[in-house]
């Protein structure tokens, strides 16, 4: 329960209902007073029905007693005899009016209320000589009226009513007819179920009933005055009349009389209405039982009540759904607004880094302008220095032989001079070894001079190796070199040019022998391998190896670690150009078992036949 009002939920739902209680109690309301004014309807059609058709049974024998009255044998009789002399004729008489009207019995009483001659003058229940002055209607017609009364006939303990007439001879009255009707045959036809139509007279008692039971019933409570009234005239004979238990109940949810009636079973509740019958101050009253009209009261209430909670239900659930709806809209917007939001702001990051790209890209355009330039500066730059370092190296080259020719001839000059003609020999000889070797060096000079990518064929380097060693026979042999040759069985045909790889070969072998002539063992290892359509030809010598601070200059032109007049430095630096040239690599480096290792990696074709040999 605190849970329940902590969370607030309680609240709304006393609400709720309170308001449905409200609303079913005036549905009730409405649909009670909706169904009753219907019974009330038909109750009002039947009650006028009731009366008009009371009336119409009475109304026929109203004027029966005065014309009996009026027949002149009556009259005669009455004045002949005023004592009890039983008059046959007339007794016939009545008889055959009371079958021709259907009333239920005819008399004539003389003027002391004795009757003297009756229609059932031949029954047990014969009226003939009893009195009946005590009756009102009597006492009524004795005095000229015409008399009228309901009572339960003393005789006959028939519940009855009375019309009597004055009988005039000559002027005076001598006696009274009177005509009994039976209410009995009227009662019959109100047997109707679902409602009892009563009769009561002035006193309030009910003296016809669709129900039997209720006869001689009052509806009201009798006072003291009344109870002896009504012991005066012998109304309703010795029968005591009893208080019918009739509770009023008024009825909030509706606007008629409203009663519960107890009899003999639980109390039923009627709905009464009532209309007066001034002539003989009656009151016709129609009970209409209710519980079938309740019933279906409370069936249109439910009904309404519940097409009523359905009209909300379905309200509520169709406003639930559009403000759902709108607030799914609502979201929808707010999400679309955040999207264009982001997209605006994502287009507007992109635009900076769009323009910062493109700066970037200008920029990166101009550096690349610059490294280019800079490029071809650092090209043309390299390009004077080396031929800055060329021209040095040549000079240097050619003039130390040339200094050195210069004063072989001039001390061959003073020697000639001097008639030393030998020594003058020698120095000439001298000259003549430094002219060599500086052809030698216009000789390798021609090389560079080559054209680059001079034709180039396939040439069988088995033979290319044999040549180059023939070549090298002397130097070979000079520091009894062992030279070991491996060679796979095939036979092995590279892309070259057959005088120029003999000259990267002689090259290659020369430097290793020169790199071994202090050992006592000098080796020169020649490997030829075939790796796919390459052929990798190595020359490894066991020397001390190539100089850490050399090796990454030796590939260029007059680099040399050989003392001076020894080495020109030219020789890799051509040898790697021609392979170059050949579509082949040649690389250097130190084997790990001591000792250089030159490789050239040269294209092969297993073309064997007659090409064109360089
Ligand atoms: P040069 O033989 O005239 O010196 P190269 O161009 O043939 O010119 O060689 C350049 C240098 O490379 C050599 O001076 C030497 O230092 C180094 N070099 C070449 N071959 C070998 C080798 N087999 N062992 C050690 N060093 C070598």
């Amino acid at each position: 329960m605190n849970a329940l009002l902590n969370s607030g939920r309680l609240l709304p739902l006393l609400g709720v209902l309170l308001l449905l209680s409200t609303v079913g109690w005036y549905t009730k309301k409405i649909a009670t007073n909706y169904v009753f004014d219907q019974v009330a309807q038909r109750g009002q059609t039947t009650l006028r029905l009731t009366v008009e058709s009371l009336n119409g049974a009475l109304g026929r024998y109203r004027s029966v007693p005065f014309l009996i009255a009026d027949i002149k044998d009556v009259q005669k009789f009455l004045a002949s005899s005023a004592s009890l002399p039983l008059d046959n004729q007339i007794n016939h008489k009545l008889k055959r009016i009371n079958a021709a009207i259907r009333a239920s019995d005819i008399y004539i009483m003389n003027d002391q209320g004795l009757t003297i001659a009756a229609s059932n003058f031949d029954s047990n229940t014969s009226f003939v000589g009893r009195n009946f002055s005590f009756r009102p209607y009597f006492q009524d017609a004795i005095k000229g009226k015409q008399g009228r009364f309901f009572a339960l006939g003393t005789t006959s303990s028939k519940r009855g009513y009375y019309f009597a007439s004055p009988v005039y001879v000559n002027g005076a009255i001598k006696g009274v007819v009177a005509v009994k009707v039976s209410i009995d045959k009227i009662e019959a036809a109100w047997n109707i179920s679902n409602h009892e139509i009563v009769v009561t007279d002035k006193l309030g008692i009910i003296f016809m009933a669709s129900k039997p039971a209720w006869h001689f019933r009052s509806m009201i409570p009798l006072s003291d005055e009344t109870k002896t009234a009504l012991k005066s005239t012998r109304k309703y004979n010795e029968v005591l009349i009893q208080e019918l238990a009739i509770v009023e109940e008024p009825d909030a949810s509706s606007d008629h009389r409203m009663v519960n009636i107890a009899t003999n079973t639980r109390p039923l509740e009627y709905l009464v209405q009532n209309v007066p019958m001034p002539v003989e101050a009656w009151n016709v009253h129609i009970l209409s039982r209710t519980a079938s009209a309740r019933a279906q009261a409370y069936t249109i209430a439910a009904a309404l009540l519940f097409t009523l909670i359905s009209m909300i239900l379905s309200a509520t659930i169709l406003l639930l759904r559009r403000r759902r709806l709108l607030e799914r809209i609502d979201s929808q917007q707010e999400a679309r607004l955040q999207l264009a939001k982001r997209v605006k702001e994502r287009t507007y990051d992109l635009k900076i880094a769009n323009s910062n790209l493109i700066e970037e890209i200008s920029e990166r355009k101009l550096a690349e302008e610059e490294l280019k330039k800079t490029q071809a500066d650092l090209i043309q730059a390299s390009k004077l220095a080396a031929l800055g370092q060329m021209s040095a190296a040549l000079s240097h080259e050619l003039n130390q032989p040339l200094g050195a020719a210069k004063s072989y001839a001039d001390n061959a000059a003073v020697f000639l001079d001097r008639d030393r003609i030998d020594d003058a020999r020698k120095n000439i000889t001298s000259i003549s070894t430094l002219i060599d070797r500086m052809a030698s060096i216009g000789k390798h000079l021609r090389n560079f001079a080559r054209k680059p990518h001079e034709q180039t064929s396939t040439v069988f380097l088995n033979n290319i190796i044999n040549d180059a060693l023939e070549i090298l026979a002397t130097r070979i042999k000079a520091i009894d070199a062992k030279i070991s040759v491996e060679l796979p069985r095939e036979e092995l045909w590279v892309v070259g040019g057959q005088v120029r790889l003999q000259q990267v070969l002689v090259n290659l072998i020369g430097n290793s022998l020169d790199a071994m002539e202090n050992l006592p063992q000098p080796k020169v290892e020649i490997k030829a391998i075939r790796n796919n359509q390459y052929i990798i030809l190595s020359v490894r010598d066991f020397g001390a190896g190539i100089e850490d601070e050399a090796a990454s200059q030796i590939f260029d032109p007059f680099f040399t670690t050989k003392g001076v007049g020894k080495g020109l430095g030219l020789g890799l630096s051509i040898s790697y150009n021609i392979v170059k040239d050949f579509g082949g690599e040649l690389s250097a480096r130190n084997h790990e078992d001591g000792g250089a290792e030159f490789v050239i990696k040269l294209n092969s074709q297993s073309v064997k036949s007659n090409e064109t040999i360089i």
